[in-house]
């Protein structure tokens, strides 16, 4: 057993304080990872403020994990200690039903086990990598390319996989036209990868504040949703929306800019429902669709395309007793583009 230092959250409204976590005794199958960096992706904060219902706290969220293997268990075939790995939003799934055969873990029929906030196939709690070590079963491990830094790597396990997946789904690539709703974490991936595959791509955020990096991003172009103007100008335009807004949007108002067969994606999660007139879909044969994280397979695929493609995360080095404050900065649609805490301060 390993205890880990960790950063837990006992309550909505509470900070983050020291703490400390057992992690399991290796099984056959398990590697034991000292991570070295952790991303803070906006749904930590719908789990720890409690958005999409209850939890159990004491909470330790993260689950954009990118650190060292330091042992491994006895049957361990795929990771050697010494090897730069990353874990991301799930950590086990059942690996029978259609949809893990289908590497589509994170749709398991049995429900794929959360990194955090959800209880582990030996009935324990799972914590996340605000943490320095975690233990997970090797075939939820993924292989980080050596061209990828550590630090930038964290965000790739979700952001990158969530925003690579729908992206990926839905044929981004030449001749498609791809609009990003609010450039956050996921949404600068979104721009990272979509332009990367080839398409042509446009920013739709709030403001025009981050117009520069947009386009250093690979946007083509960038409008603000703030002014009315570019609801008409872009009226019937995109072939695909992803939306990842993390709260409630007008959602008739992005399908209005869909072309024919056009598709709107939410990876955003906001707890509110999203509300959605008939007759935003059916003139056009649009379609509102959803998007959760990404396969082992796929992940592994898009680590590969990000190392291929030189594409990394923006990234905010912060050390363990500022995640805080980098919460805040979070919800205030103040970040450049994720916050990544330094493990090693904790
Ligand atoms: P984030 O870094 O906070 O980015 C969200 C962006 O949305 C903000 O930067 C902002 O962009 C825009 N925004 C925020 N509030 C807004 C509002 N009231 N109206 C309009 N735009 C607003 O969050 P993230 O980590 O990228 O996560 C985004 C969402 O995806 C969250 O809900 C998260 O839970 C969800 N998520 C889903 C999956 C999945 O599997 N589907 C996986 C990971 C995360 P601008 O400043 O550019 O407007
Ligand atoms: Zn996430």
């Amino acid at each position: 057993m390993v205890t880990a230092k960790a950063r837990a959250v006992d309550g909505p409204d509470k900070s983050f304080r020291e703490a400390e976590i057992e992690r399991r005794e290796l099984d056959k199958h398990d590697i034991l990872i000292e991570i070295k960096f952790a991303g803070i992706c906006h749904s930590d904060l719908h789990t720890a403020h409690g958005d999409w219902g209850e939890v159990n706290y004491p909470l330790v969220p993260g689950h954009e994990i990118a650190g060292i293997v330091t042992d491994v268990g006895e049957n361990v075939s795929k990771y050697k200690v010494g090897d730069r790995v990353g874990v991301g939003c799930m950590v086990d799934s059942c690996g029978e039903c259609e949809n893990c055969k289908a590497g589509e873990e994170q749709y398991c029929l049995k429900g794929n086990v959360p990194t955090y906030a959800g209880v582990d196939k030996y009935g324990e709690p799972t914590q996340g990598g605000y943490s320095t070590h975690i233990v997970v079963v090797e075939d939820f491990v993924l292989g980080i390319p050596d061209s990828i830094p550590l630090d930038k790597a964290a965000p790739l396990l979700c952001a990158g996989i969530t925003t690579f997946s729908p992206l990926n789904h839905w044929e981004a690539g030449p001749g498609k036209k791809v609009a990003v709703v609010g450039m956050g974490g996921l949404g600068h991936m979104a721009v990272k990868i979509a332009h990367a595959m080839g398409a042509e791509v446009t920013v739709l955020s709030q403001t025009l504040n981050k117009k520069e990096d947009g386009l250093a991003f690979g946007a083509s172009s960038y409008y603000a949703t703030s002014e009315d103007e570019t609801f008409e100008k872009l009226a019937g335009t995109f072939d695909l929306i992803i939306n990842t807004v993390s709260a409630k949007l007008d959602i008739n108002a992005y399908l209005s800019l869909l072309t024919l067969n056009g598709t709107l994606v939410n990876v955003g999660a906001p707890a509110e429902p999203l509300e959605v007139n008939a007759f935003s879909l059916i003139p056009h044969r649009r379609s509102f669709a959803g998007s959760m994280i990404g396969g082992i397979r796929e992940t592994q695929e898009m680590l590969d395309f990000c190392a291929e493609h030189d594409i990394a995360p923006s990234i905010e080095v912060i050390s363990a007793d500022e995640i805080d404050e980098a919460y805040k900065r979070v919800m205030d649609s103040d970040v450049k583009y994720r916050f990544v805490i330094d493990i090693s301060t904790m």
